[in-house]
């Protein structure tokens, strides 16, 4: 469910620069790379609408290009896409130079969709002897990625000690074998790879998310895209540190704890966590994708929140910490969805928001039942939450909304904590089936398109970019 990435979204920037290297290297291992001569993409739906502002047009070149999304110098995207629009070239998986204007091969199809999903695009080759080859592939969420005609198999292929569709069955494996979430996890993904490879890219995705937090404290100035929206987390950073000096992450964490432990003081840093990766995110940062770039904020800010003003850093409990949010999303991706242009910001920030209340549960001592519950009363909470980006940026509401859905999972999370969960009325398995009723029946301006909501209350002329 995490992915190393970069923003500003999942569906609509990692998603289409994953398409274009599999697209590239479809043409590598075809052995048809070096005959292309032309190349043009068509952008669908929701992928057209808001491609702009999300990059799409600039994640897709960068893939053409060779460039991999997790190791690619983001300081770079602006001088390299600089050189191929003036060049009118890209260099086809790094090694074949090809004519490419972006401003005429990469066509957006504002009113046309394809009917599998929301989020298509189509990559037409010219080859030498003037035969085309085409492949069309859907950006699904999370920076997932699906060919036409290909289901994703996987997981399938896989023999897991515990399989796991929904929460109740989640439930039943750790009633059984008195594990704990993250222990069930842990034991799954060893079907993968060795014990000591998860935890090692476990802390890595913490790593990536704790610098992408000490970048967003550190920078500031306006967001790109023409919105005039100003970075806030530096300033908040600021004045929450109060002129305590600080030199690196582990002395800025002590720093912070120095402040005490005031309701609004601990509220203040929480937000400021959040809007430091989504203002990082917003500016084509370096960020994971958890479960989406969108809702990138929730769960460093929870972590975070977590390591700063409950039991402090330990690699123990961060890793607790991923596992157990990385199951809760894996659930409401196989029962609902993680995409926006399928159910709106419930399926982001919701359920970004639930992860985070089940692993802060775990983390704080609760049971397995309780870190369901909270799960739970934080996507119950999210539920016909739309999505309508002002301008097609995910920049408002976006970036303000991940502080809400960490201080939510924070309550969602004390709440269960403090309940006993034999009372609870709504399972998550109902609140998931709920949310993709829902989203169903959301009307599409609402997912992802900026044409409802305060997308056509707040208009802005955007800039090329
Ligand atoms: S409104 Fe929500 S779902 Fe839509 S782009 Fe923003 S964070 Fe993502």
């Amino acid at each position: 469910m995490f992915k190393i990435g970069v923003g500003p979204s999942s569906s609509h920037t990692l998603g289409p620069w994953r398409a274009a290297q599999r697209f590239c290297n479809m043409l590598e291992t075809s052995g048809k790379l070096y005959e292309v001569t032309a190349l043009r993409i068509l952008l669908y739906g929701s992928l057209a609408k808001t491609g702009k502002g999300h990059g799409t047009d600039i994640a897709i070149q960068l893939g053409l290009d060779g460039q991999d999304p997790v190791t690619f110098d983001v300081d770079q995207i602006n001088s390299r896409i600089n050189d191929i629009r003036n060049m009118k070239e890209l260099v086809l998986n790094g090694k074949h130079e090809i004519g490419f204007n972006p401003d005429e091969d990469i066509e957006f199809f504002m009113n046309e969709n394809l009917p599998y999903h929301p989020n298509a695009l189509s990559f037409l080759a010219t080859l030498k002897n003037g035969d085309n080859l085409s492949e069309t592939y859907y950006s699904i969420g999370g920076g997932f990625v699906e060919k036409e005609g290909e289901k994703n198999s996987a997981s399938q292929s896989v023999q897991l000690p515990f399989p796991v569709d929904t929460a109740d069955e989640l439930l039943h494996w750790c009633m059984k074998t008195g594990l704990s979430i993250s222990e069930v996890v842990m034991e799954n993904e060893t079907s993968w790879r060795s014990e000591g490879e998860t935890r090692k890219g476990v802390l890595n995705t913490w790593r990536v998310m704790q610098e992408c937090i000490y970048r967003g404290i550190h920078t500031e100035g306006m967001l790109p895209g023409g919105l005039q929206v100003k970075r806030r987390a530096a300033e908040l950073n600021r004045k929450l540190i109060a002129g305590r000096q600080y030199n690196d992450y582990n002395s800025w964490v002590s720093t912070m704890r120095q402040g005490g432990n005031d309701f609004r003081y601990i509220i203040d840093w929480v937000s400021c966590f959040a809007l430091a990766v989504n203002e990082e995110n917003a500016s084509f940062g370096r960020v994971v994708t958890a479960p989406t770039n969108g809702a990138a904020g929730v769960i460093p800010a929870v972590l975070q929140y977590y390591i700063s003003f409950t039991d402090g850093y330990s690699e123990e409990k961060i890793i607790q910490f991923l596992l157990t949010a990385s199951e809760i999303g894996s659930i409401f991706k196989k029962g609902a969805t993680i995409s926006a242009a399928m159910g709106g910001c419930q399926a982001e920030i919701g359920v970004s928001s639930a992860m985070a209340a089940a692993a802060l549960t775990e983390c704080m001592g609760g049971t397995q039942r309780q870190c369901i519950m909270a799960a739970e009363i934080a996507m119950e909470h999210h539920l016909g939450l739309t999505c309508d980006p002002i301008g097609g940026l995910v920049q408002i509401p976006c970036i303000e909304r991940n502080t809400m859905g960490a201080i939510k999972a924070i309550t969602a999370s004390q709440l269960a904590l403090q309940s006993a969960p034999d009372f609870a009325k709504v399972s998550l398995d109902a609140v998931i089936r709920t949310m993709w009723d829902t989203a169903k029946d959301m009307n599409h301006k609402y997912k992802e398109t900026s044409d409802g909501g305060l997308a056509v209350h707040i208009p802005i002329s955007l800039s090329e970019c």
